[in-house]
């Protein structure tokens, strides 16, 4: 065994993985690392700026040439001697998902993936897609991949993944991931969602992380290579290649509508999705930025009470990790604070002096929900097994807190707004008050909301 090999790190096979049991297979110990430099050396320009997904083909596999690592010569430090790894098994459309998913994975860097051969002139790393461990090495049994590391970037390295993950794409591209990047230079990562980790229970889709991570592979341990407590992937590999060609965040205002009447501190509810990550959301208003920002969705964001009665522009603005900005405007009318019974245009209702889309709006107060995410407000409750509704919170000992046909009951973290009225469903003649509200409140819950979906 090489000095190369001691090094390798290892991607285990985890339990029962697409149908297939692996159960029987212990997962592999701590890797050992040998021979580790201390500290990083500063990156010099990357060798290459392509990783080539190499899927062996069924009818021959892929040779592999034991030496010193090389793909351009499919040379790689892991076997003591000639092999070859057979070919990969699972279907063109499961390539194809895990062609895409690198892609994706590698979109945020100035680094390339293709499946075609670059060649023997082209530099490039390789990651070979096919076989079992054992085919490669023998004492790799039970590995999902392996590649070789040093604690800094391999030029033209040879990693692998190994087809024993069947159909779950996923876990083939967390695997080609994982190893590509340790020929980078990358340790594990003790964070569910990154590709560097050995963790269940994350995202099946792993994203190399712009945070701050532990290092470990089954607990949190100092970081190898630098000694340091944590390691940022995603940072490290935009250090080493730079950024990708910038996709912006997707943003939009979710209410208030345009053009539309708010009153004093009113709310702004945002959608920003972006492929790699949304860092933060800023809220501008007639072009000055009011230092409001969310930074966890659902983006939400109140004014300012220094916005005064009369037009305003209303600008959000969505940075993702990289710095990209989008982002989307409209115009509002800060009048009066509304009142329960009127004030607001629309399908707004008022709630808490404050104009916000109603029962008649997609995600409204009132409209029928099954999950906190189809709600504007992010909150959706009902009773056990019966109809759901989306709530704002309200106040318990306010008058009018709620719209009409609604009411403050006990909820949420407090009270919140629940119709309770104009459904036919209460012989109460006039709308309650006080005392009898809260019981009614009460009653609002057995009875169901009146309920109108939102289409
Ligand atoms: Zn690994």
């Amino acid at each position: 065994m090489s000095a190369r090999i001691a090094a390798a790190l290892v991607f285990a096979t985890l339990g029962s993985v697409g149908g297939v049991a692996f159960a029987q297979i212990a997962p592999r110990p701590q890797p050992v690392i040998v021979d580790v430099p201390v500290g990083n050396p500063p990156q010099a320009a990357p060798a290459s700026r392509l990783i080539f997904m190499n899927r062996c083909p069924a009818s021959v596999g892929c040779v592999i040439k034991p030496g010193v690592d090389d793909s351009r010569t499919n040379t790689s430090s892991i076997p003591d001697s000639q092999v070859t790894i057979t070919g990969f098994k699972q279907s063109d459309a499961v390539w194809a998902k895990v062609m895409t998913c690198m892609r994706v994975t590698y979109a945020p860097f100035n680094i390339g993936v293709t499946d075609v051969d670059p060649g023997p002139g082209v530099p490039h790393y390789e990651n070979i897609v096919g076989g079992r461990a054992t085919e490669l090495d023998s004492e790799l049994a039970g590995a999902g991949g392996v590649a070789p590391f040093t604690c800094d970037e391999i030029p033209n390295a040879v990693s692998f993944t190994f087809d024993v993950y069947g159909a779950d794409s996923d876990a083939l591209c967390w695997t080609a991931a994982q190893e590509t990047a340790h020929a980078f230079g990358l340790e594990h990562e003790y964070n569910a969602a990154d590709p560097m980790t050995y963790l269940n229970g994350g995202p099946s889709m792993k994203r190399f992380q712009a945070t701050d991570s532990p290092c470990g592979t089954f607990s949190e341990v100092p970081c190898r290579c630098t000694g340091a407590s944590t390691q940022n992937s995603y940072r490290y590999i935009i250090d080493m290649f730079g950024p990708g060609a910038p996709t912006a965040p997707t943003v939009s205002i979710k209410s208030p509508s345009d053009g539309g009447k708010v009153q004093p501190k009113f709310i702004v509810r945002i959608a920003a999705t972006d492929d790699v990550g949304i860092d933060r959301v800023e809220l501008w208003i007639d072009g000055v930025n009011t230092g409001v920002v969310a930074k966890t969705p659902p983006y939400q964001v109140a004014a300012p009470e220094s916005v005064g009665q009369g037009p305003h522009s209303v600008e959000v603005r969505a940075f993702d990790v990289q710095g990209t900005p989008a982002m989307a405007s409209l115009e509002v009318d800060v009048g009066p604070p509304c009142t329960a019974s009127k004030g607001c245009s629309g399908d707004d209702v008022c709630v808490m002096g404050v104009c916000l889309p109603g029962p008649d709006a997609p995600g409204g107060l009132g409209s029928f929900c099954n999950a906190n995410t189809e709600c504007l407000s992010n909150v959706c409750i009902g009773e056990e097994g019966g109809n759901k509704a989306c709530v704002e919170p309200c106040r318990l000992d306010l008058e009018g807190a709620c719209p009409e046909d609604f009411s403050c009951i006990p909820g949420g973290s407090g009270g919140v707004c629940w119709e309770t009225g104009g459904g036919g469903c209460c012989e109460t003649g006039s709308k309650p008050t006080g005392p009898a509200l809260f019981a009614l409140g009460v009653l609002g819950f057995l009875l169901r909301p009146r309920r109108r979906r939102s289409s």
